[in-house]
């Protein structure tokens, strides 16, 4: 037989990766291993697997086709470690994305040790065995738990005399925070309330029922027969049958904040005009953005801190101004009198990422190819990012003329901090009159191949949050510009 360093490995991407370990711990019971386009197909259409098992999500993994030749595969995770074999049974492409996927059950080789709070993680096995018998309430989040929402876990638990399982869903883009933001509320929580992480990244195909019915087969197999819902003024919990969640959803009353005796409790013990309006997400976020302290009488203060450090403000926040235009459009000479300007205004570090001195050092070697140009703007774009996520302002100048690897490094930016889009857009005729490394005239000359708005495409971006035409503005006005922008957006001080 192979040893494992002749099989093929392959890292499955973040969700697949999550979607791995609750097959390998068996948090997904009774799925073992990956879907078959039979399955998929089923469970896409009405939430049941081929032999009429409820199951709401497709549980699949994509791989590349030439990996589709092999009975055997490693996964591993992004650093490399072999997490588990695949033995296929079947490879099938997906009829709507065209993807390759393989299907099949999987040998656990070693339980993956990633990610933040690894300790805190149980397997549900464990976590079942070890939890007092009776009712137990899940309360699967994505979100902190604030005072509203802790009184409503209180209530029902009461309601329901049930142990209470915190399940903090990993998979955010601020995950250290929402662990701690929950360790945080442990003594605002029933006795006996146990955290514990578990790795649910919502799914971008996935509507909130199918999510809904998902984190209750989860919590189901972590021992919970409760999963706490969305709140309701209807009476009763939902159905377990007809909603097709594994586990009966209980949902609390309405709840809001009694101005009069300065606490929370359910709206129906509150006199009408004694209702204070909950602060809307819109609200919460602007005080963050600003700075501005979090009412105490909306979330407890050690609540707030983390809320402040998954959206710090954002004359704090990091930031990334992306500029984008033709050769010679401007972008290195804007780029540079920015960098300058906030430089001399202080309490920012700045790093500009120009284009030619990228060039040079992180992408030297690379070629004008449009594999190497995606590459390229991949490799600013990863580097932008962590300038961001360390509340630095990274300035990026490059051409970037593909609409497709712009959205990517928007994506990869705003899972760290603030993505802002600059087209420099002066026409092709002034910038190739300007031509001031002679590329232009090369160009023409055929001496260089796929010259971006001479032989190769630029792609106006739609979604810019400034437009610059330096053919009509002075090289400080366009600065100037750019300051009001980020002024205006609250970044930089007036
Ligand atoms: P890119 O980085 O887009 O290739 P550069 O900034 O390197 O462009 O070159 C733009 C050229 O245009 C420079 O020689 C610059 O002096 C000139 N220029 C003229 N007017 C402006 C303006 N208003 N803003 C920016 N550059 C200008």
């Amino acid at each position: 037989p192979d040893t494992l360093r002749d099989l093929p490995s392959w890292t499955p991407d973040p969700v697949e990766l999550a979607d791995l370990e609750l097959l390998l711990t068996g948090a997904y019971r009774p799925l073992t291993g990956f879907l078959g386009s039979f399955d998929a197909a089923m469970v896409i259409a009405g939430g049941r697997l081929a032999d009429g098992t409820p199951w709401p999500v497709p549980v699949t993994l994509t791989v590349p086709k030439d990996l589709t030749v092999h009975e055997r595969l490693v996964l591993q995770d992004p650093e490399g470690v072999p997490l588990a074999v695949l033995r296929v049974t079947e490879t099938w492409q997906d009829p709507t994305t065209s993807d390759w996927r393989l299907a099949g059950p999987l040998e656990p080789l070693r339980a993956p040790a990633h990610g933040p709070f690894h300790r805190l993680r149980r397997r549900p096995d464990e976590v079942a065995a070890e939890l007092p018998e009776g009712p137990v309430l899940a309360v699967a989040t994505r979100e902190p738990l604030h005072r509203k929402q802790l009184g409503q876990v209180r209530q029902l638990a009461d309601k329901l005399g049930a142990t209470v399982l915190v399940m903090p869903l990993l998979g955010g883009d601020h995950d250290e925070s929402l662990v701690r933001a929950l360790l945080a509320v442990r003594r605002d929580l029933p006795d006996g309330a146990r955290i514990v992480p578990v790795p649910l990244p919502s799914r971008p195909a996935a509507d909130p029922e199918r999510d809904l019915r998902l984190r209750s087969h989860v919590a189901a197999a972590y021992g919970a027969t409760h999963l706490m819902g969305a709140e309701s003024a209807e009476e009763g919990e939902g159905d377990a049958e007809g909603a097709g969640t594994a586990i009966p959803v209980a949902r609390p009353e309405p709840w809001a904040y009694d101005a009069d005796v300065e606490v929370w409790r359910p709206v129906a013990r509150i006199e009408p005009d004694h209702v204070q309006a909950e602060l809307t997400q819109a609200e919460l976020e602007d005080l963050l953005d600003r700075g501005e302290p979090i009412p105490e009488w909306f979330t407890p203060p050690a609540v707030a801190a983390e809320l402040a450090v998954a959206r710090p403000p954002k004359l704090r926040r990091g930031l990334t101004v992306f500029f984008t235009g033709l050769s010679g459009s401007g972008k290195s000479t804007v780029a540079r009198g920015l960098a300058d300007a906030l430089v001399e205004r202080g309490g920012r570090t700045v790093s500009l990422l120009d284009g030619d001195v990228v060039r040079r050092l992180l992408s030297a070697g690379l070629t004008f190819s449009k594999a190497d140009r995606d590459l390229n703007i991949r490799r600013i774009g990863y580097v932008a990012a962590e300038i961001t996520r360390h509340g630095g302002v990274a300035i990026c100048a490059p051409i970037a003329p593909y609409a497709a690897t712009r959205a990517e490094v928007r994506r990869m930016v705003q899972a760290a901090g603030d993505f802002v889009l600059v087209h420099v857009a002066t026409p092709l005729e002034e910038c190739e009159r300007r031509d001031r490394k002679g590329l232009y005239a090369k160009a023409r000359a055929g001496l260089i191949p796929e010259f971006t708005g001479v032989s190769d495409p630029y792609e106006e971006p739609d979604d810019a949050d400034l437009v610059l035409d330096t053919s009509r503005l002075t090289p400080e006005e366009a600065v100037g510009r750019v300051l009001d922008l980020l002024v205006a957006g609250g970044w930089v001080r007036p």
